[in-house]
This record gives structure tokens, sequence and C-alpha cells, in this order.
């Protein structure tokens, strides 16, 4: 009778790695360009040998120079492989009260399957119609909070003001800020630290850092909050970040001058796009992120993306309530992004 005594859960869908090198790949928000030069370099002079060891269980340097990077003390500075990994302690750790955990209905696809697997009580607050954040709906009871901002998959980025006012109506709550996408032109709410020690702010390198494969995420918060993060991780696993990834992030962290170009990169090509593609009957939100959330005036989404696909071109849709007449469209490089127009173009019904 074992199977009674399994754990259910119904798990997170990532978006698909195609084998195919030829797909032009717009599905999981990944940066089209590689990482810093520093890193190829120090990739080919590691130090193999030391593979024998366990890795510092505290990345201590990659810590170091995170806090360095961002102004904070090294005990504010938790990291995990992957945002995901530290979301995923973020949940475990400051969410086991009665009351539910409060996030967007439309928003990053794994926080219920979370909340469900470690079985914390939740309720999701509806996007306005304009798809931005119901301040009002996250003044309700609560055991805490979590929305990213920019949020995903709508592109959205909500000012720092209303970060605060969240924050302001919830002194009692863990409130939790994911910036995955933080880095494309919004503005960081890690200056808000020093006026509340219950913010906790997660980013990564997935998306800005052009690391998505090496696995890095952390986050900034109160030495409180960071003493308690440190806390579960080390009764789940100690060794969780390898340590190529800690030796290499550090590289990727200290190169600001590339991690600038790259991301402004990004952003021009995305303003170029939606030029582009208004211009062919699409609309979209103000993306403030290197994706964007669009729909066509005339054609659904659903059979853009399928046509797309059948020309190798991977973008992301949902069949789900609210967002099933969107796609989300990663930007790539500019010769990428002229591929996808030119296609979209070819299709009939689009001009
Ligand atoms: C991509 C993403 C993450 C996770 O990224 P990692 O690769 O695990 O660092 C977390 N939150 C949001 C909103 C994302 O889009």
């Amino acid at each position: 009778m074992w199977e009674e005594n399994v754990r259910r859960v119904v798990p997170y869908v990532a978006g698909e790695q195609p084998k195919d090198k030829n797909v032009i790949k717009l599905n999981t928000n990944e940066c089209p360009y590689p990482p810093a030069p520093g890193v190829e370099q120090a990739a080919k002079e590691m130090d193999i040998d030391s593979l024998r060891l366990y890795p510092d269980t505290e990345s201590t340097a990659l810590t170091e120079a995170l806090a360095s990077y961002y102004g904070v003390d090294s005990d504010q500075v938790f990291v995990g492989v992957g945002s995901d990994d530290v979301l995923s302690m973020c949940f475990l750790t400051f969410f086991d009260g009665k009351e539910p955990v409060l996030f967007p209905d439309i928003t990053y696809s794994f926080y219920d399957v979370w909340a469900k697997l470690y079985r914390i009580p939740f309720r999701t607050v509806p996007l306005k119609e304009d798809w931005t954040l119901d301040v009002e709906g996250f003044k309700a009871p609560n055991g805490g909070i979590i929305f990213p901002n920019p949020n995903a998959p709508t592109a959205v980025y909500e000012d720092l003001s209303v970060v605060e006012e969240i924050l302001q109506a919830n002194p009692e709550s863990a409130v939790i800020v994911d910036e995955a996408y933080i880095d494309f032109g919004g503005q960081s709410a890690l200056p808000l630290l020093k006026k509340y020690s219950n913010l906790l702010v997660v980013q990564t390198f997935s998306k800005s850092r052009s690391m998505a494969g090496l696995r890095i995420g952390f986050c900034i918060g109160s030495k409180e909050m960071i003493k308690c993060l440190n806390d579960v991780k080390f009764s789940v696993n100690s060794y969780t970040m390898n340590m190529p990834s800690q030796t290499l992030g550090v590289i990727a962290v200290k190169d600001d001058a590339y991690f600038r170009e790259t991301t402004g990169k990004i952003i021009r090509t995305r303003e170029r796009v939606k030029e582009e593609l208004a211009a062919i009957g699409f609309t979209f939100t103000d993306s403030k992120t290197n994706f964007l959330f669009a729909s066509h005036r005339s054609v659904p989404a659903k059979e853009i993306f399928t046509y797309l696909r059948e020309r190798n071109i991977y973008v992301r849709f949902w069949d789900k309530p609210r967002i099933s007449n969107r796609l989300r469209i990663t930007i790539g490089t500019d010769e990428q992004m002229n591929t996808l127009i030119e296609t979209l173009k070819g299709m009939p019904g689009i001009c």
C-alpha cells in the first residue's frame, strides 16, 4: 500500500529545450549572448583536481562578490542553485503560517507548485484588467507575500512605490520580490531593505548574466532572514552549489561592463521589435523584461504558436484562463528577431 503514502504533486512544466540546434529559441527567456568573456577563460583554467573535494558549503567567494557588487554585508546574501532553488527554500522557510500566502493569479507558475508540495495554504490575487497588481488585494490578512517584479509572463513592471505600499501594509509578513527580470530596465527593490527588514529580494544569473546552464540564483535581505534560510538549507542539503558555478559566478559578477553591454543590447532590440510587431497588428504590455507578452488583433495566439513552431521558431504559449490568446516571446539577437518578424509577415492574416 506504499502508494497511499506518496506525496503527490503536479510538477512545474519548464519550456522545451529542443535537440535541434537550428531552432530559434525564444521560449525560455535565456540570454542570446554568451557569458562574460572571463568565464570562458576561467573554465579552461579550472583546477580539475579540486573536484575531488566537496565545494564550499557557504559559497563564500560568490556571496562576497555579490555583497560587494550590491553594497550589502555578506551575511545578507544567500545563494542557491538557480533562483528556483532560492525560491523553493524561501517557501519552505518563510511560509509556515496558518494564513494563506498571497501571490498574483497570473504569475510564475512555479509558486503554486511549491505551495502545494510543501502544503502551504495560499490564495491568488487576480491581476487587474491591465495586468497590473491589485495592491488592495495584498492588504488582506496573510501568511506571507510573493510576486515577481517585473511580473512574468505579463512583463509588467511595477514602480517601487507600489512595492513599498505592499511592504507598508504588511509589516508582519515576509514579503518576497522575485526580480528575475529587473536588469532589463526596472529599478530593484534593494534600496528598500534599509527600511524593511521583512523584505527579501531574489535575483538570478539565468537571464541577464547569460548563465542559465550553471544554475546560480541568490537573494538579499536582513541578516535575520538570511540566517533562517541557511538553517533550512543546511537541513536539506549542505552542498547545493557546485564548485564550477561558484568560481565562474564570481567572474561574471565582477564584469560589470559586459553585463551592462548585453542588457543594453537586449533593451535596444526589445524596443525596436515592439515597433515592428506593432506595425503588423500585435499589441503587448510595456515590457521591462527580456520578453514580450503579445497578442495579435486578428490571428489567435495558438495558431501563431503552431505556425512559428513548424518553421523552427519556438515561443511560449499557455492554454490557460486569461492568457490563452497571448504569446511570450523572448528577445533574441537582432538577427533572430528579424527572422521572427519576416516569418510572421508571411503568415496569412497577419498583415
Ligand atoms: C526564470 C525565472 C526564475 C528562475 O530562474 P532560475 O533559472 O532558476 O534562476 C524565477 N522567477 C521567475 C519569475 C523567472 O522567470
